[in-house]
């Protein structure tokens, strides 16, 4: 078992990473200092049926009982500022009183759902994060980001609310669908080449190894990407620095996402997209060389997307500019892009205006 320590202002998160911890949760949960008693359990329909029964048994055998159960459709639009009030409804309904915690079990979408929900149930009760899908545990559960989107766009709403908890089993990955696995290492090679290269050069080497579904090598991916989170969240839990490095491959990513419906792609698709876009921008400001940005787009098809380029050859780069102009990130005509210089380090705040995004987004593939 690994474990790690995320030290946010407030609090610490304990992070536990090993094959077979889900049916430990309970007692990890204890010895995290949670009393027993009464929780809630908040999953999406897909992910309870699988792995729901074996979390209740080990939360009620530490004790963790009366369970408050509420299970969504699983997807994007459960983030919802509705089903965050039927949560509410819920721990009003069973009495869920303060310091009473809450367990997601689940991918982002719960994860972000449910940590709102705690963040701000009776303003703020302990939150445990049981993450399934690749991406959460690679990355949304640790860090302390939860929200929802309004139908205006993604994650409007959100506070920061460190989990006491974090538990991840990698063997929950072997029910994940192929294409939701490729999303998650989407994220985890965003790290890599953000901030860690070791990570980015443990993604080259193992891929096929990944692919193949091999626990081994997922596992190690996991433990080296939420090390590299934590370090920046320790350092900038609010965002306000080095934790913007954890946004490469947003800009374009979100805006993607948003040109396709949220159904073209999902979000870790986009993410690899993005980067895709972000790297040929950075050779248009000679910040990395073609040679690095090759690789990184390299290590996305090693990774199992399909070539950037012929992906994007469906997106008129004009589209996705007037996309992009909805990003949080954005400053009056211009976007603020993070860049890679170079495999591992990166940097952020570039502020890049519309005829070289537009020229970028052409370099990448997009028609004009
Ligand atoms: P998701 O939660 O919708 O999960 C993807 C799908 O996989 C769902 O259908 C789910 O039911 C299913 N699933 C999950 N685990 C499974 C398992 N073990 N076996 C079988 N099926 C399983 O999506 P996601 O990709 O995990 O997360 C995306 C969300 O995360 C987005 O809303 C994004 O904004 C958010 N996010 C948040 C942060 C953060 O820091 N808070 C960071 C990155 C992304």
């Amino acid at each position: 078992m690994t474990t790690l320590r995320v030290r946010a202002a407030a609090s610490t998160s304990i992070v536990h990473i090993a094959r077979g911890a889900l049916a430990r949760t309970g007692r990890l949960a204890r010895s995290a200092g949670l009393a027993p008693g009464p929780c809630a359990l908040v999953s999406d329909t897909r992910v309870a049926r699988l792995y729901g029964k074996a979390l209740e048994r080990s939360l009620r055998a530490a004790g963790f009982h009366p369970i408050t159960r509420v299970v969504v459709p699983p997807g994007e639009r459960s983030k919802s500022l509705a089903r965050t009030g039927a949560l509410y409804e819920a721990f009003a309904r069973a009495g869920l009183e303060r310091g009473r915690p809450v367990f997601a079990l689940g991918g982002g979408v719960v994860g972000d759902l449910a940590g709102f929900a705690a963040a701000t149930w009776l303003r703020g009760v302990p939150l445990v994060m049981v993450p399934t899908s690749l991406l959460a545990q690679v990355d949304s559960s640790v860090g302390g980001k939860v929200g929802v989107d309004l139908p205006r766009g993604k994650n409007l709403v959100g506070a920061f609310h460190q989990p006491r908890l974090v538990v991840i089993d990698p063997d929950v990955l072997a029910t994940l669908p192929a294409r939701h696995v490729r999303a998650g290492l989407a994220e985890a090679a965003k790290v890599g080449w953000a901030l860690d290269a070791p990570l980015a050069r443990l993604l080259e080497r193992s891929a096929d190894r990944i692919l193949a579904g091999d626990p081994r090598a997922l596992l190690a991916v996991i433990v080296r990407a939420v090390r590299a989170k934590a370090r920046v969240v320790g350092e900038d839990e609010r965002d306000q620095g080095a934790r913007q490095l954890l946004n490469y491959g947003h800009t374009a990513g979100h805006a993607l996402e948003a040109l396709g419906g949220y159904r073209t792609w999902i979000h870790g698709e986009a993410v690899a997209l993005g980067m895709a876009i972000a790297a040929r921008l950075a050779v248009r400001r000679r910040l990395l060389s073609a040679a690095e940005a090759d690789r990184q787009i390299a290590l996305l098809t090693r990774l199992g997307f399909p070539p950037a380029a012929r992906v994007l050859r469906r997106v008129s780069a004009r589209k996705l500019w007037n996309a992009m102009q909805l990003d949080k990130k954005k400053s009056a005509g211009s976007l603020r892009f993070v860049l890679t210089e170079r495999m591992g380090v990166a940097s952020f705040g570039h502020r890049v205006g519309r005829a070289e995004v537009i020229a970028a987004l052409q370099d990448a593939g997009c028609t004009p």
